[in-house]
């Protein structure tokens, strides 16, 4: 099947090259090394060009340009999915790496082509992963409105995001919840103790290195259920109108608590309270320096409230690995930015 239309598609990206070199001056600059890299590849190695179908090795996100974007396209068309090969990532092609990533349950449904989505777009090609267009994600919610909320189809990734448009399915309860070995201000086996086993386990080394440091951090409040949260926020709705405790307190299905991925720390010096005063403590101080490189976040940093939509929390550390979490850390962003998912 590939092999029958393999002339068409090598008409086709030549197509392309030949419309780029024309009308895309722009981008001829940022591009033209990877087109470069790419014809140095093929000369004189094959004359059966069957690497003109090369997906691009560089990372993708919305507005990306280029010829390398116009390439997986032309790619993500041909797997049949109904987008326009115009060279500018947009929505619809977001949508289609999303649709893509939310079939293959290894993949984060991020929107972003990345290396694993290159892997599983591979596999796709040659025909050894079957998808259906559109059956991962309706078109019409690639985008996200204000006031409209997507239900996440990967609520058990570590980059999965939680928030006031991202909800995590009816009902979700990660099945790995582990206690971490770490310092609580109390004793009973409570809920909030509880996290997924591998974010457990990087907060365990992080508790090591913050007691040879000679610090005292205490994990205070880690994973907490829906109906947990139900119950919270209703008692904060009642006590400071729904719309004010929507600004410290989730509503069920938008607390990153409900993940297991999450843990609020504290210190004795502020009385083991979750309060903004923890950002001055020296505990507070070496998280916001150290935790990255355990792969934590400070999930909702100060300067970022119009993208996170919640207050400064110095204490919510939230587990998302540590590649994401360096680059989070050393670009000052938030995991809406890293993943490219913000407010239309
Ligand atoms: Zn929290």
């Amino acid at each position: 099947m590939i092999r029958g239309s393999l002339p068409i598609i090598i008409l086709t990206i030549m197509g392309i090259f030949v419309l780029s070199a024309c009308t895309n001056e722009q981008t001829a600059t940022t591009n033209g090394e990877t087109v470069d890299n790419e014809i140095q590849n093929n000369n004189g190695t094959n004359q059966e060009k069957k690497d003109e179908l090369v997906l691009p090795d560089k990372k993708l996100t919305i507005d990306s340009k280029g010829n390398d974007v116009q390439q997986l396209q032309t790619i993500l068309k041909k797997l049949g999915y109904d987008i326009k090969a115009s060279g500018t990532f947009d929505a619809d092609t977001e949508w289609a790496i999303k649709d893509f990533q939310s079939q293959q349950v290894k993949l984060a449904a991020t929107g972003i082509y990345d290396k694993s989505t290159k892997e599983w777009l591979e596999k796709a090609l040659n025909g050894s992963f079957n998808i259906k267009p559109g059956k991962g994600i309706a078109k019409n919610k690639a985008t996200v409105k204000e006031s409209d909320t997507i239900t996440v189809s990967n609520p058990t990734d570590k980059l999965v995001l939680v928030n006031k448009q991202h909800e995590l399915p009816d009902g979700f309860e990660p099945k790995d919840l582990v206690v971490p070995d770490v310092p609580f201000p109390f004793k009973e086996d409570l809920p909030k103790k509880y996290m997924r086993k591998e974010a457990a386990k990087a907060l365990e080394k992080m508790f090591t290195a913050t007691e040879k440091a000679g610090l005292e951090l205490y994990a205070q409040s880690g994973y907490r259920s829906y109906n947990r949260q139900q119950v919270l926020f209703a008692s904060y709705s009642e006590q400071h109108g729904e719309k004010e405790a929507n600004k410290f307190s989730a509503r069920p299905g938008e607390s990153e608590h409900q993940t297991g991925l999450t843990m609020d720390v504290t210190s004795p010096d502020i009385k083991f309270q979750l309060n903004t005063d923890f950002g001055k403590t020296d505990e507070g101080k070496w998280i916001r320096e150290n935790a990255h490189k355990f792969g934590f976040i400070i999930r909702y940093p100060k300067g970022k409230e119009a993208i996170t939509e919640y207050q400064y929390e110095p204490w919510h550390l939230r587990y998302v690995g540590k590649e994401a979490a360096k680059v989070i850390y050393e670009q000052q962003i938030t995991l809406e930015e890293y993943l490219g998912v913000l407010k239309v």
